[in-house]
């Protein structure tokens, strides 16, 4: 039955690809909401901030290096990576009818808080008791992989980097991919054919033109990037940090 269970809810599981992200409420996963917004209400941002901190207690007893939480329309699941094992150990909880997905993680984390309290009072030592809780719901059929948090780089530019951009008519996100360099040549030559003096042009813009092309030639070297480590899909927990992050 257990592993019926497990698979059921991989494929279940969409996390990873929803077509709704975004639009989903981050805490009630309620849709649609209103664009640019992660949740539906304030009530609801509070809600999963304070159960979320709740978790920590566990997350902390578990020695969790990463965890991540999800739901569906079933169940709520936190996946806990501790830092003794490979392999992620997969905590379950059924929704209840009419409960918000914050109610339901928290009866999840209560139910194993109170399971791991009750070894230890029966005298098991408190790594004991996380061992076997985190064995006991150890699922070696997920990747680890999942739960490790992706950087998500966006690029860091100065002031003066994002007036050069301006000159050289490029955007960003021509600057997020590969072969930048190359974008900014390209940008200059075609900007040189509008302000070159040979052809009519203002020599003044040409000169800074030809120096916005050498400033991005030189921001290209050593392109910086400013970043975040979350999951894709899911809410995701960074132990060396005790934070919980949103999904990116
Ligand atoms: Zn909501």
């Amino acid at each position: 039955m257990e592993t019926s269970t497990t698979q059921t809810l991989d494929n279940k599981l969409a996390r990873y690809s929803t077509p709704t992200r975004g639009i989903r409420c981050l805490s009630c996963g309620k849709d649609p909401i209103k664009p640019g917004r992660r949740y539906c209400s304030k009530e609801c941002r509070q809600q999963i901030n304070w159960v979320l901190s709740l978790s920590k207690g566990l997350l902390k007893a578990f020695n969790a290096r990463y965890a991540a939480f999800s739901f569906t329309k079933d169940h709520v699941i936190l996946d806990v990576l501790p830092v003794w094992t490979k392999g992620i150990s997969r905590f379950v909880l059924d929704r209840a009818n009419g409960n918000k997905p914050a109610e339901d993680l928290k009866n999840l984390i209560l139910e194993s808080g109170s399971e791991w309290h009750h070894m230890v009072e029966n005298n098991s030592s408190r790594s004991y008791a996380s061992l076997f809780m985190i064995e006991k719901n150890q699922k070696k059929n997920i990747d680890p992989k999942t739960i490790k948090p992706n950087r998500k780089a966006s690029l860091r530019l100065s002031k003066q980097e994002k007036k050069c951009l301006k000159i050289l008519k490029l955007d960003r996100e021509d600057l997020s991919s590969e072969g930048q360099k190359v974008k900014i040549k390209s940008a200059y030559k075609k900007m040189a054919k509008v302000h070159h003096p040979d052809i009519g042009g203002d020599a003044e813009k040409f000169r800074q033109l030809s120096d916005a092309h050498k400033e991005m030639l030189m921001w290209a070297e050593n392109p910086q990037y400013t970043s975040r480590k979350a999951l894709q899909d899911c809410w995701s927990y960074d132990g060396a940090t005790n934070r919980w992050s949103p999904p990116l």
